[in-house]
């Protein structure tokens, strides 16, 4: 038996390697460099920890999760193994007694923050000792347009300068081409064998569904399949994230807030709760999450659509990580597209910048409107084929597609008079009743009633035009702008009003009418 595999056995008490760990552990066990994507739950520790256990000398393991550290090495010290961590967050005679353990060979593994090897005093640490290998956790963090990013990553690019015997392995779970080469040069792993797993998660059910009443769908969601489980609920806003916690707390389900606005006391107790205790929901923004290794979450619930398929991806891949049944849920509308538009509009950066962050949004906005299969969508994303999953929501309830064609130049036709008749700036609602022919209050006072287009489009519900709006927001065939969420023309909607073009749609499912129990 090779070592690999006997220390896999002896410390860790497992019996076999998963998917390619073993020609990971070969590879760097032997001194190669390797660059390793791995999807979330996939085992991407034992890659590095193994090798550091099998080779002479201490294993360094670069981490940007302080938080996690502490419990990294409590439950590595469990099993035997000696590690030790280096952090801010220890006092002067922690940090001098694991400096001590590490220059005389006591440690099998030392896990260190990136910024600690921007001081002089720990390069010369590690020369005293004898390293087996650099792992360099979560190495997405060098891209630097991810929302990951740490600028101290850069810098790592020089452990091969000063250390070029040393075997390095970076690690993520990020994994679109684009990162995937950046990692590979910023970090001057250009040697590196590649190692990319597959990204399914097969037993994760994919559902994105339109946005009406999203608390209320929630508790639905969660009353139906998922009571009693422990779940995450993703929000976009601190203010959201409380009022979610506070609504699911008072119909009844146990559910803790996280979030950056939360003392660090609240934020330790409450993802301490999680990880302990059965059954919880937490209600978060994306802060939270990063690293977090708890294999019974049953459902992840987006309120708010993701900025990023990556990131849609990195959030529902903390469900079902022991392999059994977990929903990923979304609930998506309108608002959703408007406000994600006007951040990238007024976000930091240059114009480069925003046109990576739109492409980003595009490629989620057509993962929420596809009539395809979820899960080969994600996949394709990620540069990896897939067959129809059955195991969907458009696999289980294949939706419509239908013409949207005319339906799309009365409402072009329609932002088109507004814009012209007045300098006023309308949004989708006042759009929609006009289409309806809705004599409310704004309709008259602005006189739209007498507009050529008033009433023209009552062959469909409001739900169905506030659909049609959403979806020729996320074709680009409509762009809204400034504060108020005004729609206006995009280049491309000159082609739907001369012809040039047919708009398919996704047909809107009808609202559901069951309610488990009214919530409060
Ligand atoms: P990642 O870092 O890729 O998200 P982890 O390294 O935390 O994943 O591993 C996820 C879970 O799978 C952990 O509980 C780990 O102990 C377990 N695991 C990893 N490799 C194996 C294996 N070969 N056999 C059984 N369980 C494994
Ligand atoms: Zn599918």
């Amino acid at each position: 038996m090779d070592d690999g595999l006997r220390v896999l056995r002896r410390v860790f008490g497992y019996d076999a390697f998963r998917g390619e760990q073993r020609e990971i552990i070969e590879h760097v066990v032997g001194g190669g460099d390797a660059l390793v994507l791995m999807p979330t739950g996939g085992g991407k520790s034992l890659c590095y920890q193994i090798p550091a256990l099998v080779r002479p000398g201490v294993g360094v393991v670069i981490s940007p999760l302080i938080a996690l550290m502490q419990d990294q090495v409590d439950a590595l010290r469990a099993l035997g193994v000696r590690a030790g961590f280096l952090n801010s967050t220890q006092d002067f005679d922690e940090r001098r007694m694991v400096e001590a353990e590490f220059a005389s060979g006591e440690l099998d593994l030392l896990y260190l923050a990136p910024e600690r090897l921007q001081s002089e005093a720990t390069v010369s640490l590690l020369d005293r000792g004898e390293i087996s290998l650099f792992a360099i956790d979560e190495a997405h963090c060098v891209a630097s347009w991810g929302h990951d990013f740490r600028p101290d990553y850069l810098a790592l690019s020089a452990l091969h300068e000063r250390w070029p015997k040393v075997p390095r392995i970076a690690l993520t779970a990020t994994a679109t081409k684009a990162t995937h080469a950046e990692i590979a040069t910023r970090l001057k792993l250009e040697d590196a064998r590649h190692f990319v797993a597959s990204f399914d998660r097969p037993n994760i059910q994919y559902r994105i569904v339109p946005k009406n009443d999203p608390k209320k769908q929630l508790l639905d969601l969660l009353r139906t399949e998922h009571s009693g489980d422990a779940g995450i609920v993703y929000c976009l806003s601190r203010a959201s994230v409380e009022k979610t916690a506070e609504f699911l707390v008072r119909n009844g389900v146990e559910a803790l807030p996280y979030h950056a606005g939360l003392d660090a006391r609240t934020r330790a107790d409450n993802q301490a709760r999680f990880l302990r205790e059965d059954g919880l929901v937490v209600v978060a923004t994306i802060a939270f999450g990063m690293g977090i290794d708890k294999p019974d979450v049953r459902f992840v619930a987006h309120l708010d659509l993701p900025k990023s398929i990556e990131g849609y991806y990195q959030e529902t891949g903390r469900a079902g990580r022991d392999g059994q049944p977990s929903t990923a849920w979304l609930a998506y509308g309108l608002q959703d597209v408007v406000q994600q538009r006007k951040l990238i509009e007024t976000s930091e950066g240059d114009d480069a910048h925003r046109r990576r962050l739109a492409a980003h949004l595009d490629a989620m906005l057509a993962l929420c409107e596809t009539v395809d299969c979820r899960r080969v969508r994600l996949l394709a994303y990620f540069g990896q084929r897939g067959e129809p999953c059955g195991n969907c929501d458009t696999c289980l309830s294949p939706p419509e597609s239908w013409d949207g064609t005319i339906a799309a130049q009365k409402l072009l036709s329609t932002v088109v008079r507004l814009k012209r008749e007045r300098n006023q700036k309308f949004g989708a609602g006042q759009i929609v009743d006009i289409l309806l022919g809705r004599k409310t209050a704004k309709v008259i006072q602005f006189d739209h009633d007498a507009l050529s287009v008033f009433g023209i489009g009552t062959e469909l519900r409001e739900a169905e035009w506030r659909g049609v709006v959403r979806q020729l927001l996320a074709q680009d065939l409509l762009a809204v702008e400034g504060e108020y969420g005004t729609l206006v023309l995009t280049d491309a909607s000159g082609e739907v009003l001369r012809g040039q073009r047919v708009v398919m749609l996704r047909r809107e499912p009808e609202r559901p009418t069951r309610a488990a129990k009214e919530p409060k």
